[in-house]
C-alpha cells in the first residue's frame, strides 16, 4: 500500500502544492505523523507552510539529493506549526539540481533511499512536484509508492494527461514496477456549471474508482492561507476549503482501511 505519495501533474497551477499542504495537515490533525517533501524549485510548499529560509545545518532537499554519500533524512527535516507535520524544505538552489542530477550516479534514484528511511518514522510522506516531467519529478516518481493526481475541472483538464500516463508507465517499466495511481482529485471544482459537471464526468469515466468522491471547490481561503504560512485548517477551519480537505483526509483514511481489509 502506498505510504509515499507523489502529488503530480505536469500541468501548472492545478493545486498540487495546495493539496500537499492541506491534505497532509488534515491527516496530521487526525493524529498521523506526516512528512511533506518540497521537490519544486519554486519552493511554494516551503513558503506556503511558513518555512521559507528554514533548513538544518545539513541544508535543504538540494543538498540531500546531490550529496556524494548517502545521507540521513533526519538531518534535513524541519518542524512546522502543525503538530505531527514535518517538512523537507527546498529553496531556489533546487533549480540547479535539475541539470546537476544528469551527471550523477543513480540520477533517478537519489530521493528514494532518503524516503525509504522516512517511512520508518512517518505514517505518510507526500512529495510536491514541479509542473514538469524532468529529473526532479522523475526522482519523486521513483521514490513513491503511488501518485496522487490533482486535476482542475476546466476544459483543458485532460490535456497532457496522455503524456503523464506515458511517463508513469515508463517509470513502472524501468525503475519502479510497484508504482500505482493512488488517487485522482478534482480541484477548483464548480458543480454549478455544465462544464464543471461534464469535465468531472469525463474524469470519472476515464479513471473510475481512482477518483476521490470528495472534490475541492474553488475557495478564496485556500488561496489566502499560504500568504499566512498556514494550512487552511489553521487559517479558517470553517471555510469550504478547510471542510473539503478535512473530508478528503477522512476519505483517504477510509479508502486505505478498505484496501487493508481486502488485502487480508
Ligand atoms: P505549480 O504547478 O505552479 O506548482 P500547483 O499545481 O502546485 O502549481 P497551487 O500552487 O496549489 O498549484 O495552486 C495554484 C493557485 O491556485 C495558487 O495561487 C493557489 O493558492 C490557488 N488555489 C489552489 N487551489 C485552490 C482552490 N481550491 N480554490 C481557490 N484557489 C486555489
Ligand atoms: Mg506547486
Amino acid at each position: 500500500m502506498a505510504n509515499v505519495l507523489a502529488v503530480t501533474n505536469q500541468k501548472g497551477g492545478v493545486g498540487k502544492t495546495t493539496t500537499t499542504i492541506n491534505l497532509a495537515a488534515s491527516l496530521a490533525l487526525a493524529d498521523q505523523n506526516v512528512l511533506i517533501v518540497d521537490m519544486d524549485p519554486q519552493a511554494n510548499l516551503t513558503s506556503g507552510i511558513g518555512r521559507k529560509g528554514s533548513f538544518q545545518p545539513a541544508g535543504t532537499v538540494y543538498e540531500a539529493l546531490t550529496a556524494e554519500n548517502v545521507t540521513d533524512v533526519r538531518d534535513f527535516v524541519v518542524a512546522t506549526e502543525v503538530e505531527g507535520l514535518s517538512l523537507l524544505p527546498a529553496d531556489r538552489n533546487l533549480t540547479g539540481a535539475e541539470v546537476e542530477l544528469v551527471s550523477l550516479d543513480d540520477r533517478e534514484r537519489r530521493l528514494r533511499p532518503l524516503l525509504q528511511q522516512a517511512k520508518i518514522e512517518f505514517d505518510y510522506v507526500f512529495i510536491d512536484t514541479p509542473p514538469s516531467l524532468g529529473f526532479l519529478t522523475l526522482n519523486a516518481l521513483v521514490a513513491a509508492d503511488g501518485v496522487l493526481i490533482p486535476l482542475t475541472c476546466d476544459y483543458f483538464a485532460l490535456e497532457g494527461l496522455a503524456e503523464l500516463m506515458t511517463t508513469l508507465r515508463r517509470v513502472q517499466a524501468s525503475f519502479n514496477p510497484e508504482l500505482e495511481i493512488s488517487g485522482v482529485l478534482l480541484t477548483m471544482a464548480d458543480n454549478r456549471t455544465n462544464l464543471g459537471q461534464q469535465v468531472a464526468k469525463e474524469v470519472r469515466d476515464f479513471f473510475g474508482e481512482k477518483v476521490f468522491d470528495t472534490s475541492i471547490p474553488r475557495n478564496i481561503r485556500l488561496a489566502e492561507a499560504p500568504s499566512h504560512g498556514l494550512p487552511v485548517i489553521l487559517h479558517d477551519v470553517r471555510s469550504k476549503g478547510a471542510e473539503a480537505y478535512l473530508s478528503l483526509a477522512k476519505e483517504f483514511i477510509s479508502r486505505r482501511q478498505n484496501c487493508r481489509k481486502e488485502e487480508t
